[in-house]
């Protein structure tokens, strides 16, 4: 099983300043009094793994995410965070379907590349200088895909960022490993831990009793 090891927040919603908290691999209770902010970290992680379209995160907009005693301390923009460490300590890899997914564009290359000795003595300058561009293109490529992978017995990690403007205007942006990416690149690495936004990864306040209540037809749908 893979498991999440840590939630890191920042200036998110009733934590101002940065909050780490651990989390066992069995079992990890949060207590604490009404308002308190339990419900929050679980909206952390419904925002940092980007599953919040199709569960109910707890915020009308993304800026309300924000910290608010950051917004009014602040003269300009405002930055909210958070981070999720998985632990693929126990993660087997043979659980996965598919392949990884290379963009066909690199496969294409890969083939044209593969020029003969032949091809090669007729290569200008110019067709050499643009063959060796591409290869590091797809070298790097490459590398970049092999960085922001989920790999079995290691840490990996998510951070998205928001940012709010004074005017109100904001931006969001995700880090796998560190390394810039996008939603598409994180829901594909997701889905090969068994992580969905259609799933029940995340059971939210009221969702055991919405289960209970109802009918049997419905429940089995889940
Ligand atoms: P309960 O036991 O009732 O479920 P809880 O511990 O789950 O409570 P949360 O719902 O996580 O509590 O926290 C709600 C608190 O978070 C409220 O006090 C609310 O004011 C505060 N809060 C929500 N958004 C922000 C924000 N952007 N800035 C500061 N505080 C916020
Ligand atoms: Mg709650």
């Amino acid at each position: 099983m893979v498991h999440i090891k840590r939630v890191e927040l920042t200036n998110f919603k009733s934590f101002g300043g940065t909050t780490s908290v651990p989390l066992r691999p069995e079992f990890t209770v949060i207590s604490g009094p009404n308002g308190s902010g339990k419900s929050n970290i679980l909206d952390a992680l419904l925002f940092c793994l980007g599953l919040s379209s199709s569960k109910g995160m707890r915020a009308g907009r993304l800026p309300d995410l924000v910290n608010t005693n950051q917004i009014s301390k602040s003269r300009s923009t405002v930055e909210a965070s958070v981070t999720v460490t998985f632990d693929l300590s126990d993660y087997d890899a043979s659980e996965l379907d598919d392949e990884p997914i290379i963009s066909n564009v690199v496969v294409d290359e890969v083939e044209e590349s593969s020029t003969t000795e032949e091809q090669f003595l007729e290569e200008t300058e110019e067709d050499a200088e643009e063959r060796v561009l591409q290869e590091q293109q797809e070298e790097e490529i490459k590398n970049r895909r092999e960085q922001i992978r989920a790999k079995p017995g290691e840490e990996w990690s998510v951070t998205r960022r928001l940012r709010v403007t004074k005017q109100g205007t904001y931006s969001s942006s995700y880090y796998i490993n560190g390394i810039s990416s996008n939603a598409t690149e994180l829901h594909e690495e997701l889905s090969n831990i068994r992580i969905n936004p259609e799933g029940y990864n995340v059971v939210l306040q009221g969702d055991v009793t919405n289960i209970i209540s109802m009918k049997s037809r419905e429940r089995r749908e889940i």
